[in-house]
């Protein structure tokens, strides 16, 4: 195994390991360092657990409690409330799905002009191979498609250089981080992309400076007199309604149950004191786009789902399917006969492209699926209305909900 596979190893062992060895750091040094990129392989500042997050191979509980084990969450705060921002703009976009609706369609026309526009094609070639000729912008181009992870202050530089700069379209860049990232999430790439472009706090944008590259690059870029200069917002007429996400607790007594588990969430045994009579594992990677996943991103969900499968039979002491290839309508109505089942259960599947496809799916096998909302999404997302400061009001609030007290630091015993 290369270092560079090993780094990112999709399993949750790897992902607990790192865990545990990031938790002592995640106070006043994470806060005053984590806006440096030092370049590839030099993230430690920060924790790179976003993969495993984002697909729940690990929890946000898991992380606030061991981040707490070691820090007041005074002495924590910073990097508490960035583990928050993911269950903020997971909510907020749940209560605005069209603005996912229209990012899809739009994305779905702008691939369509990139056949039929030579010069639009060819600026956006040059950017998503790293040959713009900004160096800096270039350089992240090449780390995202060969390590399938980007630094969040790189990631802000190169989305505000690709709409101010290059002036090419927000939906254009923001689906090759989605193909790309190991960490490729609909709501914290989409919103971050809007975020920056002035869409999602209105009129409010983010410019890539020179000197604050350089500096946070600690001098490995600086990229004066290549930049805009100037980040005029972007704008979009389009009506949004805002929409209150559902939450079920269904009642599964008397019923012979069947779990699923897909790449949105895989970690089952955390989900809620299920019991269920068989397990479903579908394990191939959903298309994220009209165009192809990254080479990194294809396989890093599936193989932490074969990984993660292995130890279901054991947990939940019942048979465990698992399925790579073929139609889902089809594996999942094999397998609901073959063990008798009556309803199919799974993890709350939040807006994107698993959750269409796993309905679509159980619709087309005439599959009753019930989706079951962590308590975490539960007590976070009513406060993702609107801006992030609602939510981080209310961060002592959920800490408790969730069953972490916010008092001193806990005796060093982590998961
Ligand atoms: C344009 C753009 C696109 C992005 N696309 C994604 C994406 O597709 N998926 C994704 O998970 N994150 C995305 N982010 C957010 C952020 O860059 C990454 O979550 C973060 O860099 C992950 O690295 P880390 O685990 O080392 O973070 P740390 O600094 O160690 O933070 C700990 C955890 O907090 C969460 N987090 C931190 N910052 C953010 C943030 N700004 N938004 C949401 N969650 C955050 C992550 O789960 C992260 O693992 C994007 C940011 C920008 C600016």
């Amino acid at each position: 195994m290369t270092s560079e596979t090993s780094t990112w190893s999709p399993s949750r062992d790897h992902a607990l390991r790192r865990l545990r060895a990031f938790a002592p750091k995640t106070g006043a040094r994470y806060a005053k360092q984590r806006n440096f990129d030092f370049g590839p392989g030099k993230h430690d500042k920060v924790s790179r657990l976003s993969p495993w997050l984002r697909h729940r191979i690990i929890t946000e509980n898991e992380v606030l409690s061991a981040t707490l084990d070691h820090y007041n969450p005074r002495d924590a705060e910073k990097f508490i409330q960035e583990v928050f921002w993911r269950g903020y703009f997971k909510g907020w976009l749940e209560h605005r799905p069209d603005v996912w609706t229209y990012y899809k369609s739009d994305l779905v026309a702008l691939v369509d002009r990139l056949d039929k526009e030579a010069g639009l094609a060819r600026e956006y070639d040059a950017a998503v191979s790293g040959q713009t000729g900004i160096a800096c912008f270039d350089a992240w181009a090449s780390e995202l498609v060969t390590t399938g992870y980007l630094h969040n202050h790189a990631r802000m530089w190169f989305a505000s250089i690709w709409i101010f700069t290059l002036k090419l379209p927000w939906q254009l860049g923001a689906d090759f981080f989605y193909r790309h990232l190991l960490d490729g999430d609909p709501a914290s790439n989409t919103c971050s992309w809007r975020w920056v472009a002035g869409l999602h706090t209105i009129g409010k944008t983010y410019l890539a400076r020179a000197d604050n590259i350089e500096k946070f690059t600690a001098g490995r870029f600086a990229p004066h007199g290549q930049l805009a200069t100037m980040a005029s917002a972007l704008e979009d007429p389009r009506p949004v309604s805002l929409t209150a996400p559902i939450y079920l607790h269904p009642d599964l007594m008397g019923r012979r149950v069947g779990l699923l588990v897909t790449e949105e969430d895989c970690h089952p045994e955390s989900l809620a004191s299920l019991q269920p009579d068989a397990v479903l594992v579908l394990t191939g990677s959903t298309p994220r786009s009209v165009l192809p996943l990254g080479e990194k991103s294809a396989v890093f969900a599936s193989d932490a789902l074969s990984d993660r499968a292995q130890t279901f039979e054991a947990h939940f002491d019942v048979g465990v399917t698992v399925q790579k290839e073929g139609e889902w309508s089809d594996r999942l109505s094999d397998w609901m006969g073959a063990n008798d089942l009556e309803v199919c259960v799974t993890s709350r599947l939040p807006l994107g492209p698993v959750a269409r496809r796993t309905r679509r799916a159980c619709r087309a096998a005439g599959i009753e699926l019930l989706e079951i909302t962590r308590v975490y999404d539960q007590c976070t997302w009513p406060h993702a209305k609107r801006g992030f400061f609602g939510l981080k009001k209310k961060i002592p609030q959920i800490l408790s909900e969730i069953g972490l007290e916010q008092t001193d630091a806990r005796p060093a015993t982590l998961i």
